[in-house]
């Protein structure tokens, strides 16, 4: 390897994933990376859902960009014509519209049409320091490309009664990921989000999650806050729209925890 290759900053590429519907992934993947940047950490926000939350949230109207991920996956466009400023986040933003639910059709006649995602990322790894996916409420061909890119999968997740369940299918996706696609993926952590300690069901539910995966539950937990909820509405992550929100502290402390852990690696 020469030594500018070796010098260079490699991305850490972690998927935000769980197939439930509605756990609190886009609003992880946001304020995640809004986080990060407030750290001084270069983000870039992969937008791997058609629904374009994550672009919308991050204020960029998905209904006018220039070029979205689908045409980056079909190998149309490149990461950096694509790429998009969040100016409110801090962070570069991978956009995407429903225009991507047609990549799932062109994709299955592709040679290697689970990684395209991988691929075109590789020529952008050396310019920041976490690449975040914000996966669709699926395990679709969309999901597929992003564990097949990702070093780790980051899963938010509700502390309620199925919420043990589907996990199982999830870990059990990412072994088989693991195993056959892609050697160098793993577990990063289960975020507990949306979380009332008042609930007595959530206290018990967190504290089986505590013993049955031991440390890779993060310490961070994000409360329930109205504040996280009404921040895309106003196209701003909500560590940005009310930094003293509880919400807000919960993710920049996320963020912390997060370079600590990766420190590790
Ligand atoms: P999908 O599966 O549709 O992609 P998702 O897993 O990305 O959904 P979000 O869109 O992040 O979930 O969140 C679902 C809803 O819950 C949104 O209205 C969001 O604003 C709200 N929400 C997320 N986290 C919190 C929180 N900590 N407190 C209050 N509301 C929240
Ligand atoms: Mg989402």
């Amino acid at each position: 390897m020469n030594k500018t290759a070796s010098s260079e900053r490699r991305a850490h590429v972690f998927c935000i994933a769980n197939q439930k519907g509605g756990v609190g992934k886009t609003t992880t993947a946001i304020n995640l990376a809004a986080g990060l940047a407030a750290h001084k950490k270069k983000v870039l926000l992969v937008d791997l859902d058609p629904q374009g939350n994550a672009t919308m949230g991050s204020g960029i109207d998905k209904h006018a960009l220039q070029g979205n991920l689908y045409q980056v996956l079909i190998g149309e466009q490149s990461v950096e014509q694509a790429k998009v400023r969040s100016e409110s986040g801090g962070y570069d933003v991978l956009p995407s519209n429903r225009e991507l639910s047609g990549a799932e059709i062109d994709l299955v006649g592709m040679e290697q049409r689970e990684r395209q995602l991988a691929n075109a990322l590789v020529s952008v790894a050396g310019q920041y320091d976490f690449i975040l996916i914000d996966c669709p409420p699926t395990l679709s061909l969309l999901t597929l490309n992003g564990l097949t890119a990702a070093h780790g999968v980051i899963i938010p997740m509700q502390c309620e009664y199925f919420a043990l369940e589907g996990l199982s299918d999830l870990v059990n996706t990412i072994k088989r990921v693991h195993r056959n696609i892609n050697q160098e993926l793993k577990l990063i952590g289960l975020l507990r989000v949306m979380f009332d300690r008042r609930v007595t069901l959530q206290q018990q539910v967190s504290a089986q999650l505590e013993s049955h995966f031991g440390d890779k539950v993060f310490k961070s937990v994000v409360p329930r806050n109205v504040r996280l909820a009404e921040a895309p509405s106003h196209g701003l992550p909500g560590v940005v729209y009310d930094k003293s929100s509880a919400g807000a502290k919960a993710y920049i402390a996320f963020g912390d925890e997060l370079i600590k852990r990766v420190k590790n690696f």
